[in-house]
């Protein structure tokens, strides 16, 4: 069922990256709340990107898991006393929001692991339930500045759960600001290259605007067990 969707899905990206002339982008497949025969099944049929929210689960997993070729992005809240294990523990982190954040998954990244490859999360519809650094140049400006800097981890680019959306033009609307961020960081010399938006409901409009990562769960692994 799971090598089904994931065939079905990847054939899905293609046809909608070359319908809107966009490089196809990344499967990241979320598998929070779903058991480790799930994860092993996409394994098996060559996923190797996966997705966390929730750090002590993932962190569980991956042992049991234990595979290298796996790359694991951490996609949940972060609380500051849980740094040092994402750090440790992941190649990605989608959602920084804070110059403070960073700074410490900088210092506490391991010696000797490559760099920590960073998203910082755009609040991008203003909402107040929602983490991330709202939608103000000046605001994204000083952080991508500060994050930037740092040594153990590299920016790559950003990230965004919008609120949800009636129309695919509501959707698009959202992530083409998104990707206008992201033009305007680039020609502000950053080299950013990661645009990581997009999940199985809204995944057609995030690609058709440039998403780079798209992050899907419940299209690949069906419903979710409660966190
Ligand atoms: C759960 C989650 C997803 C995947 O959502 P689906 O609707 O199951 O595809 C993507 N991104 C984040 C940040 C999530 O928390």
């Amino acid at each position: 069922m799971i090598t089904e969707r994931l065939a079905q899905l990847q054939s899905d990206i293609a046809k909608i990256s070359e319908q809107n002339s966009q490089t196809r982008p990344l499967l990241l497949a979320v598998s929070k709340c779903q058991p480790v025969a799930r994860i092993r099944e996409a394994v098996a049929a060559g996923q190797y990107h996966f997705g966390e929210n929730y750090l002590q689960e993932a962190i569980d997993k991956q042992a049991i898991i234990s595979n290298a070729n796996i790359v694991w992005h951490y996609i949940g809240a972060i609380q500051s006393n849980k740094t040092k294990k994402i750090a440790a523990h992941f190649d990605w982190v989608h959602t920084v929001s804070d110059i403070k954040t960073a700074k410490r998954l900088s210092g506490q990244r391991p010696e000797g692991q490559p760099a920590l490859q960073i998203c910082l999360q755009i609040n991008i519809d203003n909402e107040a339930s929602k983490a991330g650094i709202l939608p103000d140049k000046a605001a994204i400006l000083t952080v991508v500045k500060a994050v930037s800097a740092l040594p153990n981890i590299q920016l790559r680019g950003l990230m965004c759960i919008p609120a949800p959306k009636t129309t695919p033009e509501a959707e698009r609307a959202t992530f083409e600001q998104m990707q206008a961020l992201l033009g305007w960081l680039q020609s502000e010399g950053y080299p950013l290259d990661t645009l990581s938006m997009g999940m199985s409901d809204d995944m057609a409009s995030a690609i058709a605007c440039g998403a780079t990562i798209v992050r899907v769960g419940t299209a690949i692994f069906g419903a979710r067990s409660a966190a």
